[in-house]
């Protein structure tokens, strides 16, 4: 049935090969690295935290004092205290080192205070709210893995270590143009025959959610010409040029032979719905993927094809999504011969919901759904059965 066809994994193998990340590495403040993906693994030269200090507001004491002790001194967070003399309590703040000779904190909730004197109403366990020094991080320990897009708190743990700058991949400049006469923008009026341009807001938005530096050549006519010039312009400026439409054989489709006059192209059709039509080549230094024109499956190819190469491009490491055990709460009984990527929403049973027409047209159900259910090839599916489950959260990772 999918005779000449190529499989989605292999089409990914073959993508994935070719990737490699960008070769310049650059140094930017740690306030501005959130979304970069950083280049060298980081590692703490200090202790975390550096001392020994107390998780509660209370009194510091030393076990062997008892419970009825005088307040002798009080340590706030930042300040340092002196050594605990025999018989004394120090009043001790959240975050405070812990002074030498104590061996346990009394939360004040534990504790009642008469004129100088605190009386522990409750015996502290040894070491009881005391936060030791380096059980958080030790020096020299690495704290973050190169080939990792930072998070906020990933930012945050490497300022918690005195971290002010960081290495990262420069930006991936990510190329998009759209063929097709008979698209317009929105703004301008739609002539019968006419539709908008939707592809390039979809497809800018991903290109924006994964952190490119975005060239956006906007809408190229059904031409050789047209389509050659833009590539050649496109090739000079970026690692990565994708586009929409014009990857059939129809005759208005002229990205296949535009990329194989100005570079070399495979030309690949694939077994899953939406999608079928890849291209994918090279044109001077930029790699090249061509989109099939339909805003499902442009969407769809873009965010199983196109995100891979380019988190590979951009130095991530880890760039298959991971796929989440679901249920699904519909019966699809006429499977396609090919993969699908049906769109699903999560619903409050914890199972998944169909959205009712899976036409590759239909860009309502993009919006709708919250994610993709990875069908394998001629698999009906009835209520209650297991699924594979590809959560946009995953995807947009
Ligand atoms: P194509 O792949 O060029 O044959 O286009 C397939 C279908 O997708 C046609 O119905 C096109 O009108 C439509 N299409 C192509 N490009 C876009 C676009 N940028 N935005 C919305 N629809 C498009
Ligand atoms: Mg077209």
């Amino acid at each position: 049935m999918n005779k000449g066809l190529l499989s989605v994994d292999e089409a990914l193998a073959q993508l994935l090969s070719a990737a490699k990340a960008v070769p310049d590495v650059e140094e930017v403040p740690t306030l501005e690295a959130t979304g970069r993906v950083l280049a060298k693994p980081q590692r703490s030269t200090m202790d975390v935290p550096p001392m020994d200090n107390s998780a509660m507001d209370g009194y510091a004491v030393r076990l062997s004092d008892g419970n009825v002790l005088s307040v002798a001194q009080r340590i706030m967070a930042g300040a340092v205290g002196g050594p605990l003399a025999a018989g004394t309590a120090a009043r001790i703040f959240t975050g405070a080192p812990i002074p030498p000779g104590a061996d346990a904190v009394v939360m004040q909730e534990d504790c009642e205070v008469k004129g100088e004197q605190v009386i522990l109403k409750k015996a502290p366990k040894p070491g009881e709210w005391i936060r030791r020094a380096a059980s958080d991080i030790r020096k020299g320990g690495e704290i973050l893995q190169a080939g990792k897009r930072l998070l906020p708190q990933d930012t945050g743990l490497a300022a918690s270590v005195g971290i002010k700058t960081l290495p990262v991949y420069r930006k991936v400049r990510l190329g998009l143009f759209f063929t097709g006469d008979e698209l317009v923008m929105p703004g301008e009026p739609l002539a019968p025959g006419r539709i908008y341009n939707s592809n390039r807001f979809t497809l800018r938005g991903l290109a924006e959610t994964f952190g490119c530096e975005l060239r956006d050549y906007g809408i190229v006519p059904d031409s050789l010409e047209a389509t050659r010039e833009v590539l050649r312009r496109a090739a000079l400026e970026c690692d990565l040029i994708v586009t929409s439409g014009g990857v059939s054989v129809g005759d208005a489709d002229f990205v296949k032979p535009a990329v194989e006059a100005e570079g070399r192209l495979l030309m690949w059709k694939i077994a899953m719905k939406p999608g079928r039509p890849l291209a994918f080549g090279e044109v001077g230094k930029a790699f090249f993927i061509g989109l099939p024109g339909n805003p499902v499956s442009s969407f769809v190819t873009f965010l199983i094809f196109v995100r891979p190469f380019l988190l590979k491009t951009q130095g991530l490491k880890d760039v298959a999504p991971r796929e989440i055990a679901a249920r699904a709460d519909f019966d699809w009984l006429q499977p396609d011969p090919r993969r699908e990527f049906l769109r699903v929403k999560w619903n409050a049973q914890g199972g998944l919901d169909l959205y009712p027409t899976q036409d590759s047209a239909v860009l309502t159900s993009t919006a709708w759904a919250d994610g993709l259910l990875d069908n394998p090839a001629n698999q009906a599916i009835r209520k209650g059965d297991p699924v594979r489950y590809l959560p946009y959260a995953e995807l947009y990772r």
